[in-house]
């Protein structure tokens, strides 16, 4: 019933890997590193696994709202572009939220912890997301009237685009095409944990969001990859979970600060300790 556009694609995923590595090698581009790209593997795998599970239950939330729809919209070519639209802005507004909430950031993190850019990191994705409530923020389309299968697969599609932006390979495309899409060097800005490139470029299909929204940063010199606090670990299971234990603890040792440590944005402490982008993009200025 489902249209499984993310597994039907498992074959391209592998064959372009395996050919940006070897384009790498011989461009000298120093990108890869066996460990993290089998942990970034596995993590795709895991999250294709735990899909089939919550995606029943994703879809049965859909068909919940769908109920109620406002408006009955049939399967016409003027209902998929709204959809297109609908979907992509509904993408960058999750996406925002993922790098601002730390409860939704504990799950979108682990796209985030590898120190390396490459099409293996496009597969490194949460285990957690789904049963732990992202697709709330897609729940308005189906309330619209937007068919829920017409979603899933939309959203499949959303995914399959951003595969092929995780990479160094390409510079710059043509300027009208950085203008209106995501492309290499935006979602590189993305993948940073420079200061000054923090919380930036959000989007999902179209980066037209991000310079509506004023979350928009250009690429100018080469980004750093990966957390500003990095987990150095290759362990799935860590890789999965560490956000979530680190909420456990820190809420567990100060019970007063329950919701700050579990909405409040991510890097957020009571005594300083630890820092959220904004703390430390202030600092940098100050220092400046
Ligand atoms: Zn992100
Ligand atoms: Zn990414």
């Amino acid at each position: 019933m489902f249209p499984n556009l993310i597994q039907a694609a498992i074959p391209f995923f592998v064959f372009f890997v395996l050919l940006e590595i070897v384009l790498n090698a011989w461009r000298r581009i120093p990108s890869y590193q066996a460990k993290d790209a089998l942990s970034s593997i596995a993590m795709g795998l895991g999250n294709v696994g735990v899909g089939i599970l919550s995606k029943g239950l994703i879809f049965g939330a859909y068909m919940l709202v769908y109920q109620f729809r406002i408006f009955e919209l049939d399967y016409v070519w003027w209902m998929w572009l709204l959809l297109f639209f609908a979907d992509d802005f509904t993408y960058y507004w999750y996406h925002r939220s993922a790098h601002t909430i730390r409860y939704f950031w504990a799950s979108h993190v682990v796209h985030h912890s590898s120190k390396n850019y490459n099409l293996a990191t496009a597969l490194r994705q949460t285990w957690t997301g789904g049963i732990t409530g992202s697709f709330v923020f897609y729940l308005w389309l189906p309330l619209i009237g937007f068919p829920p299968l017409a979603l899933v697969l939309m959203q499949s599609i959303s995914l399959l685009y951003q595969f092929w932006i995780h990479t160094e390979l390409i510079n710059r495309l043509p300027k009208w095409f950085e203008f209106i899409f995501n492309t290499p060097s935006h979602h590189r800005v993305h993948h940073s944990s420079d200061v000054k490139y923090l919380d930036a470029n959000h989007a999902g299909v179209l980066i037209i969001w991000d310079r509506m929204f004023g979350s928009f940063i250009p690429e100018e010199e080469h980004p750093n990859y990966g957390l500003t606090k990095n987990i150095e670990t290759f362990n799935p299971l860590r890789i999965a979970t560490h956000e979530w234990w680190q909420i456990f603890v820190d809420i567990r040792k100060h019970p007063r600060y329950f919701w700050q440590y579990l909405f409040g944005p991510p890097g957020w402490s009571h005594d300083g300790s630890r820092k959220t982008s904004a703390q430390l993009r202030a600092e940098q200025k100050s220092t400046a």
